[in-house]
């Protein structure tokens, strides 16, 4: 099954020639399952592309160059360390895999040309610093303009799923006390949630997203078990997001 965000009008999506989804669990997108790809690609358009997805912060981008490099080779994976990938190019499904890490989906529909983007966020990638360099690829190669562009956020896990040791905390601390406001302490203090939706919201917003144009599924991975969870499950079971311009 393939879910839509709620809240997110579907005509302006749709009327922008743009078409994303969440699957869920009923199609495994395990590194080897190339059955699982063949079925996205019936259901979209006519290249796959996937990021590499080593919770890092480069982010690729798929220029005109891209389909008579990929020629036969419909389900393309990224080989230098992407964890991000934007493209104007038609007929590209971004794909980004997850078992509780944040998918999170971006398109630019006030240009002519339609600029989309996938980004694969765990907390090592928000951390990092994904979402900037995501801004970054935005305005400096696409020109775009950050405020009005379109943020989905997928299936991932919410913070009362989320438990965390002392040292994680303490490593965002470290960074900035106002993280803080990220993590939930039990009453004895001695169970810490981190709050990862919310920290990758603030990134978006603090780099100039537009808090109105961000749209959450709202379904945590881990507590449905529709979808895959490492956490839960411990395999290498993952669901896929995707956006691709038609
Ligand atoms: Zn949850």
């Amino acid at each position: 099954m393939i879910y839509l965000c709620g809240g997110l009008d579907k005509k302006d999506i749709e009327n922008a020639g743009i078409v994303y989804g969440f699957m869920d669990g009923s199609l495994d997108f395990n590194p080897g399952n190339l059955t699982a790809r063949k079925e996205l690609l019936k259901k979209t358009v006519h290249y796959s592309y996937e990021v590499e997805q080593s919770h890092g912060i480069n982010i690729a981008v798929l220029d005109e160059k891209f389909k008579e490099a990929a020629k036969d080779n419909y389900n393309v994976f990224d080989i230098n360390n992407a964890d991000g990938v934007f493209t104007k190019e038609r007929g590209i499904a971004l794909c980004i895999r997850t078992a509780d890490c944040v998918p999170v989906l971006f398109a630019d529909i006030n240009n002519t040309e339609r600029v989309i983007g996938a980004v694969h966020c765990g907390w090592k990638g928000a951390y990092g610093g994904i979402i900037k360099n995501a801004k970054n690829i935005l305005t400096d190669e696409f020109k775009a303009d950050i405020g009005g562009i379109l943020i989905i956020i997928g299936p991932s896990i919410c913070k009362k799923c989320y438990e965390v040791k002392e040292d994680f905390l303490n490593l965002f601390l470290a960074k900035d006390t106002l993280n803080k406001k990220f993590f939930d302490k039990t009453v004895n203090e001695n169970r810490i949630f981190f709050d990862l939706k919310g920290f990758i919201r603030n990134e978006l917003i603090s780099n100039g997203f537009s808090d109105k144009n961000i749209y959450d599924l709202n379904i945590c991975n881990f507590e449905d078990a529709g979808f895959f969870s490492y956490r839960r499950d411990k395999d290498g079971k993952r669901q896929v997001s995707f956006i691709a311009v038609l």
